[in-house]
């Protein structure tokens, strides 16, 4: 018995009266005899009961907040109220003091924006604890179900010289003195002697490369880091977040909505079974922060339920046309209480109505899809109406946009045409325009932004706070 037992393991435990070793981080120590101890194994802390009249004084005053300890003792039913087992200790050893004038993070409610200054050391809140075990467990269930479905993982480049939206929110990458780069006879900077011989930047989408593996691998996702330099300070966006974009020969776009949609219910209700506890968690974090809001402004549903709901309900699927109309008709439009007022067709659809249609209106998750195509990217399939694509948006409550996708045009002639209308060089991408000259196919894929869907998941309502550590303007700390 020299092995430690993780703390999650030891509260399960069907056996009492057995020896043990543990070893974490002290949230609280009272009474000279009670330590609340923790590992991250699980959001509950073990109880440690200290035989303070035979310790050392000297070492008592060790075990502070924050303090690292170990901890041999006898595992014995408790005798208190709120827990099944505890630890009697017979030895402890302080393997790293905290102290307690200094240390950031009292025992006490710290507001999230404090925690977000103290990245390095939120971890060690029951908040943050119970949130990265949930984006643990969904990321380990997106793997889990591509693969079962004979999905190839591929790994797209970080690097690159394309910017697959044509959106222009890149990072340029560079290793010229930017102080003093070389320049052409024009005295333009001459990225023919960059690095890569040509100006590259950071990618913002696999997912041109991923139609690529898709031509032959069939089944293929990505699940990697992306970067946006958008100026936005929003709670939905980050500099730096991750994404999964699957993309699959032969599908269509309803095929790929029974794919996102599939995907979806099936991460979640992997980490509604995996994560129970900490759930449970944050669904009373949620309950207690909305008990400030108003009546009006509090959630019909607990994040339980709210989960749940989504795993039992098919997502409404209508296109932009419909919610166009549904939009314009609503009370909110009529009463001009939307600050963009939806007028006509073939604007794009702010937040708050996207939220009207998921919250209000169908109050369940929507598909809209066969949106206008001068709001969307070059490579939708266009369709016969000579108005629309093949695209589609999932919204979910509360988030808005968590998937975009579409249907890819693989007809060369309508791709290379809606390329000149738009402007995207067709000769830096002819790496791309070969899959449409050799053995095309239809093909459909879609890009899940991964974050948005921990938000989901923890009902958090930051993005900020389900990333270790969030990349956005003026902020690279950590
Ligand atoms: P939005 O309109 O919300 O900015 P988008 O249309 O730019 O989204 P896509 O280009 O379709 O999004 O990207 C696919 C998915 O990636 C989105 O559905 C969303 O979940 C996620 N996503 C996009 N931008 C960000 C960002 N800056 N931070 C975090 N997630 C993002
Ligand atoms: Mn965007």
């Amino acid at each position: 018995m020299s092995q430690r037992t993780k703390i999650k393991a030891l509260l399960e435990s069907e056996q009492t009266d057995i020896s043990v070793i543990v070893k974490g981080w002290v949230r609280t120590f009272r009474n000279n005899q009670f330590i609340a101890l923790n590992d991250g194994s699980t959001n509950n802390n073990i109880q440690i009961v200290v035989d303070f009249e035979n310790t050392d004084a000297a070492l008592l005053k060790r075990i502070t907040t924050g303090a690292a300890i170990s901890v041999t003792g006898t595992l014995i039913a408790s005798l208190g109220k709120g827990q099944k087992v505890e630890v009697k200790a017979k030895e402890i050893e302080i393997l790293g003091d905290s102290d307690p004038e200094k240390y950031p993070l009292q025992p006490k409610k710290h507001s999230l924006e404090f925690l977000r200054e103290i990245a390095h050391l939120r971890f060690r809140t029951n908040t943050f604890g119970a949130i990265f075990r949930v984006r643990n467990s969904l990321a380990f269930a997106v793997h889990q179900f591509f693969q079962e479905r004979g999905f190839v993982y591929l790994h797209t480049p970080i690097i690159t010289a394309s910017d697959a939206e044509g959106a222009g929110e890149t990072f340029h990458v560079t290793n010229f003195d930017i102080a003093n780069p070389p320049k052409t006879e024009n005295g333009e900077i001459d990225y023919k002697e960059d690095f890569f011989g040509k100006a590259t930047n950071l990618t913002v989408s696999g997912q041109l490369e991923g139609e690529l593996g898709a031509m032959a691998l069939s089944d293929i996702y990505t699940f990697g880091p992306t970067f946006r330099a958008e100026n936005s300070n929003t709670t939905r966006h980050l500099a730096e977040f991750w994404m999964i974009e699957p993309e699959v020969a032969f599908n269509d776009l309803d095929d790929n909505m029974d794919l996102a949609e599939d995907m979806l219910k099936y991460v979640i209700k992997y980490a509604l079974d995996k994560n129970a506890d900490d759930i449970e968690f944050l669904t009373q974090r949620l309950l207690e922060e909305e008990k400030q809001k108003p009546q009006q402004e509090r959630s019909e549903m607990s994040l339980l339920e709210k989960l749940q709901f989504c795993l039992d309900n098919n997502f409404e699927r209508l296109t932009y046309t419909e919610a166009i109309e549904i939009l314009k008709e609503s009370t909110p439009n009529k009463k001009k209480k939307f600050q963009y007022p939806v007028e006509g067709w073939g604007t794009d659809l702010q937040s708050e109505h996207e939220r009207y249609l998921v919250e209000k209106h169908f109050k369940k998750p929507v598909i809209l899809t066969d949106y206008p195509k001068e709001i969307k990217a070059f490579y939708m399939r266009q369709n016969d109406d000579g108005k629309t694509v093949r695209a589609m948006d999932i919204l979910f409550p509360g988030i808005g946009e968590i998937v975009g996708g579409s249907q890819r045009e693989e007809r060369l002639e309508k791709l290379e045409q809606r390329m000149d209308e738009m402007g995207i060089p067709k000769d830096e991408l002819w790496w791309y325009l070969d899959t449409r000259r050799f053995g095309a196919c239809p093909h459909a894929g879609f890009g899940l932004g991964f974050e948005r869907l921990v938000l989901f998941v923890t009902g958090m309502g930051n993005i900020r706070d389900v990333i270790p550590f969030p990349r956005y303007p003026k902020n690279a700390e950590f």
